[in-house]
């Protein structure tokens, strides 16, 4: 079950600002390895330990932070060679495969056996399961399926020694802590993962997608929480601002200030009957208006790239998308300050949804672009625009990422973490890599990492200082 292999030359990752920077330059040939056993890369990894080089896994190089940009000289590991689905283990409801598989691939030998994975990124077709351990990363449908920590329950990864560390399976993590959890999150510091195996779920029988449009942020926000505390479980649940549901909903008839709520339920027939008919019941009760269009709208384009990404090219364009978690109590007020902040910093425009709901809170990622004079000052704006969210978000107290990870953008924001916890994390990556052979700079609170955009003089740090 090999899939296709696909090109993967790293002139970049998807982080904006990297895309940006690297326009028009020719790419220098990057020092590629692309073991095709865990044997060969076993060699590689303890080669590059011996020589006091720095590793970086890479696998679809879809992620957004820029999670594979190293301001040294490194060796990019690629794994797209170990991309075999093992075994579809349809009883117990697990999948074991190597880390270099794409997403899309996956899915389909999956739905072959009537089984699916449950996890939806819009970047479905160009990640890997190795990407997603390391990011942490989440897909649309989390409400049923939840993210990649949810779906992990082993894992095989080569450590810095070239060592293999292989995980025990199990329907529950047995005793002490979970080696595999560790992984989550890590961005490549702590191993160079070769295998996963990965909960998986039949396909459900029934699907239901709806939409509606609430009076206000504030009465879609009050609705979706009471949904999901009173256990009603919508597979996927997404609720719009004023300003994406505008968009979203071009050339309809939309109520004024409205905020648009979409939401999809899956499972047995007659239980996603009943949820519906709730959920039905909850949005008339809140004084919603049906939309039903719109959820099928968001459906057939689920996978497409954000419009930003299409415009990168443009002269003085740059737009991104911020992740951050909120808790319910501070969901309004975090949704209008960081709106405020990035469009005093310049930006054109910007969006906000919330995507991925919990008992305690919810993710919100805000859109934004900006259409500068110039590139120099696209990017200028983008720098003041990421720094002044990073702040806001820490003033409040949330979660300054939610899905898409640390990366190169968000390492200033690591210098805020407390003084113990930032001293364990220290010592927990010596006892994997004392000499931090994997992903040297992954995870290091850091201020000068930013890739020279061609033409930019200085992008400010949120310390005021400059990147230049
Ligand atoms: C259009 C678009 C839509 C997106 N939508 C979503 C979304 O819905 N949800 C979401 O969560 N993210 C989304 N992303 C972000 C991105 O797809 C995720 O971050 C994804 O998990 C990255 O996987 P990758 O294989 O491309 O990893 P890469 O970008 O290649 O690497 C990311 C990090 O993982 C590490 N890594 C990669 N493979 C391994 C391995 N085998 N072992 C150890 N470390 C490894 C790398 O060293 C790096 O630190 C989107 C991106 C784009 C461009």
């Amino acid at each position: 079950m090999s899939a296709a292999l696909a090109p993967t030359p790293l002139e970049h990752d998807a982080w904006p600002l990297w895309v940006k920077a690297t326009l028009g330059v020719a790419p220098g040939a990057p020092n590629m390895e692309e073991p095709a056993s865990v044997d060969e890369l076993r060699e590689i990894v303890s080669a590059c330990a011996r020589e006091g080089r720095s590793v970086l896994a890479v696998g679809g190089a879809s992620n957004v932070v820029g999670c594979l940009y190293s301001s040294e000289p490194c060796t990019y590991v690629s794994t797209r060679k170990l991309n075999r689905v093992l075994e579809i283990d349809v009883e117990n409801c697990t999948v074991t495969v190597e880390a270099g598989a794409y997403g899309g691939e996956l899915e389909r030998a999956l739905n072959a056996q009537q089984m699916t994975l449950g996890h939806y990124p819009q970047s479905l077709e160009i990640s890997t399961v190795g990407g997603w351990i390391a990011t942490r990363a989440m897909g649309t449908f989390s409400g049923r399926y939840g993210g990649i920590e949810q779906s992990l329950l082993a894992l095989a990864a080569v450590l810095a020694d070239g060592s293999l560390l292989e995980t025990p399976l199990a329907p529950r993590a047995v005793g002490g802590p979970s080696l595999a959890a560790m992984f989550v999150g890590a961005e490549g510091t702590f191993g160079v993962v070769t295998r996963a195996t990965l909960r998986i779920y039949p396909i459900a029988e029934a699907h239901v997608h709806d939409a509606w449009v609430l009076p206000s942020l504030p009465a879609a926000l009050d609705v979706a929480r009471r949904l999901v505390q009173h256990g009603l479980a919508p597979a996927m649940l997404r609720i719009y601002d004023d300003a994406e549901s505008g968009a979203l909903m071009a050339g309809q008839t939309r109520i004024e200030g409205g905020s648009a709520l979409i939401l999809a339920f899956e499972g047995e027939p007659e239980v996603v009957a009943a949820q519906h008919d709730a959920a039905r019941r909850a949005m008339s009760a809140a004084g919603a208006s049906s939309c039903t269009p719109l959820a099928g709208a968001w459906f057939e384009r689920r996978y497409n790239a954000p419009a930003f990404l299409t415009r990168i090219r443009e002269q003085g364009f740059i737009g991104d998308a911020i992740d951050v978690v909120v808790p319910w109590s501070l969901a309004l007020e975090a949704h209008g300050t960081i709106t405020a902040a990035i469009r005093e910093h310049g930006a054109s425009a910007c969006y906000g949804h919330f995507s991925h709901f919990y008992h305690q809170g919810s993710s919100i990622y805000f859109i934004f672009e900006v259409e500068a004079r110039d590139d120099e000052q696209a990017a200028q704006r983008y720098g003041e625009i990421w720094a002044a969210v990073m702040a806001r978000a820490e003033a409040l107290g949330l979660g300054v990422a939610h899905h898409h990870g640390i990366g190169a953008v968000r390492r200033p924001a690591l210098a805020s973490t407390p003084p113990v916890a930032a001293a364990l994390a220290a010592r927990v990556r010596d006892a994997f890599d004392p000499r931090r052979v994997l992903a040297r700079e992954n995870l290091r609170p850091s201020g000068a990492v930013f890739p020279a955009v061609p033409n930019v003089a200085a992008i400010p740090t949120p310390e005021g200082g400059s990147r230049g």
